[in-house]
């Protein structure tokens, strides 16, 4: 019997997405830039040009019809949001800027409360600047401590030295899902089981995992997860911090400003209920509309479907990358997607980047806000090539060729 298999169709899909139509350096572009941000669909940008056209009005404010229908397709796109990952409550589902402003809410209001001098909190050796600094300006406010779980020679983190780590001292855990300069995925599920065993809570930065696979936030029982929207297809400037009630019930609020209180005088100010008590001010309305639109597209194709193309496309491109003379990846975990960080001997990787562009391709080269990892590998930048499900084969035999010019270039 033939079981009906479902493939995806990445001639088809790639319609959906004008930029990749465009040439550079009269070259067809070869986008490998997907961990900087993602390319939006044309019915993102279409979206954000309808709200403009149609609905443009202060939310939450106003008693006008235009204003309502903004609340009402603002709201709505929360109510997408909670159902992608699903959350159960919507005062769960706090719309923010993105990534690093989820994570600077976090530290800031959880820390304020909660942290103080001889207190511990925990990060690992992979996270991105954004869930690093955060905690060290806690850390220097509090006098608290911060420890970081070292990780081995594939990138991959030293789960009994995480262990070790975890003390009476520990009162927070902060830890990427999916490394942004390695691809590693990281074992969430473990971390906040044993974080959990000790009653510390758990913050995802799923900047990298969220765009990849299915997150279901009750099933992984994080007590945060912070993800950026223009990394998810949606427009830059709006982002997620998932966070349960029993925390952000606690927490002070992060800004002060309209939308986030219930009433003010000037003794006294009362604040709102969750989750606007930490929206303070006019949001990015159209950015949120358009992350929902964004969200539909994707549930459109399907999670699972993603997952399993980029896997098989990640799998490709290791191996044929891999095979490029004198070309070393760095980072080699065991679990690993997305991301195929990589040095060229004797070749300095801005080299290789300007080189890769005159084909057309982009990638990114740099330490990828992750210094932490190169000083761990002992080396200034990488090149790094990352996928998304609108990439093919074909470019990745492309990027592989113009990689050997690179050498009759500069070798
Ligand atoms: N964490 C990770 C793992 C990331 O890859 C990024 C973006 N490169 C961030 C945090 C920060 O995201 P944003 O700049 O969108 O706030």
């Amino acid at each position: 019997m033939l079981t009906d298999v479902k493939i995806l169709d990445v001639q088809k899909i790639r319609k959906d997405f004008p930029i990749l139509h465009t040439l550079v350096h009269g070259k067809p572009l070869v986008y490998f830039d997907n961990a900087a941000t993602t390319q939006k669909p044309l019915c993102v940008i279409q979206k954000e040009e309808e709200y403009y056209k149609t609905l443009n009005s202060n939310i939450h404010r106003g008693v006008h019809s235009l204003s309502q229908k903004a609340t009402t397709a603002y709201e709505q796109a929360r109510e997408k949001v909670l159902r992608f990952f699903n959350a159960s409550r919507l005062s769960e589902i706090i719309i923010t800027k993105g990534t690093t402003d989820s994570i600077n809410l976090v530290a800031s209001s959880f820390g304020k409360k909660f942290i103080k001098e001889g207190d511990e909190i925990i990060i690992s050796h992979l996270e991105h600047h954004s869930n690093i600094v955060p905690w060290q300006l806690l850390c220097e406010e509090k006098g608290a401590a911060l420890k970081v779980i070292p990780i081995n020679d594939k990138g991959e983190i030293i789960f009994e030295a995480f262990e070790k780590l975890i003390s009476e001292k520990t009162k927070f855990i902060s830890v990427v899902y999916v490394s942004n300069s390695l691809g590693t995925v990281n074992p969430v599920k473990e971390i906040i089981q044993l974080a959990h065993s000790r009653n510390i809570p758990v913050l995802i930065d799923a900047a990298q995992a969220i765009q990849h696979f299915k997150i279901d936030v009750q099933e992984l029982d994080c007590d945060f997860l912070a993800f950026s929207g223009h990394k998810l297809y949606a427009p830059t400037g709006v982002g997620i911090l998932y966070g349960k009630e029993k925390y952000l019930e606690e927490m002070p609020p992060y800004q002060g400003g309209g939308d986030m209180i219930s009433s003010v005088t000037f003794e006294k100010t009362t604040y709102n209920s969750l989750p606007y008590k930490f929206e303070a001010g006019t949001p990015n309305i159209a950015g949120v509309i358009g992350m929902g639109t964004a969200i539909d597209y994707l549930n459109e194709i399907g999670m699972d479907l993603i997952s399993s193309y980029e896997k098989d496309l990640f799998e490709y491109a290791n191996a044929k990358l891999s095979s490029v003379e004198k070309l070393t990846p760095i980072g080699t975990a065991e679990n690993k997607l997305s991301v195929f960080s990589f040095a060229l001997e004797g070749i300095h990787p801005h080299d290789i980047g300007t080189i890769l562009d005159f084909d057309g391709i982009a990638i990114r080269t740099g330490h990828h806000c992750t210094q932490p990892v190169m000083q761990r590998f002992g080396i200034p930048a990488t090149a790094r090539i990352s996928l998304s499900f609108y990439n093919t084969k074909e470019e990745i035999d492309f990027t592989a060729d113009a990689l050997k010019k690179v050498f009759e270039v500069f070798g």
